[in-house]
């Protein structure tokens, strides 16, 4: 083979392999590793063994391993949305399947988005009047049972009981 056509082949075939080493070039073209190297240094190609790199798709981050998120993380903050708890204005995420979702079937209760269940309580109020003192007094949703007693406070509670010591349960009007 003359040279000029070895060197030729030599960057034909990296052009066409990007992924031989050097080494596997030289054995096939009977020259060193080390002058393949100089002939691709030359020619401008890529002397290294050429890597795929993925990118991440939710932080951009190359990698070396085929996939579309660099970690477990990044796949949830991909899936997911970043929303606006109505009681106390923080951001949360939450998983963008789950909020489809109850944006199409939940309750429309649903709809604001809370950060906790805690949060949710504390927003849906209702007033309540005491059964001891009759005052009104806010209490969250969540907590109330009403077929009991409402109290504005443990001390109006006790009263009453002390008052009305067997009737625990609200009198149907
Ligand atoms: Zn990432
Ligand atoms: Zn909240
Ligand atoms: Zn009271």
């Amino acid at each position: 083979m003359v040279a000029n056509l070895r060197v030729e082949s030599i960057i034909k075939e990296r052009k066409n392999n990007l992924c031989a080493t050097m080494q596997d070039i030289g054995i096939k073209y009977g020259v060193s590793r080390e002058r393949v190297r100089q002939i691709l240094c030359r020619a401008g190609l890529p002397t290294k063994k050429w890597v795929q790199m993925y990118q991440c798709n939710q932080c951009g981050k190359e990698m070396r391993r085929k996939g579309v998120f660099c970690s477990r993380q990044c796949e949830h903050q991909y899936h997911s949305v970043t929303l606006v708890c109505r009681n106390c204005k923080k951001e949360f995420a939450r998983r963008a399947s789950l909020t489809r979702w109850s944006l199409r079937y939940g309750r429309k209760e649903d709809k604001d988005w809370f950060c906790s269940n805690k949060c949710k309580g504390e927003y849906h109020h209702t007033t309540l009047v005491c059964d001891y003192c009759e005052k009104t007094f806010q209490r969250p949703n969540s907590q109330i049972r009403h077929w009991i007693h409402h109290f504005c406070s443990a001390k109006c509670m006790t009263d009453y009981y002390r008052l009305h010591p067997k009737c625990f349960r609200r009198k149907k009007k």
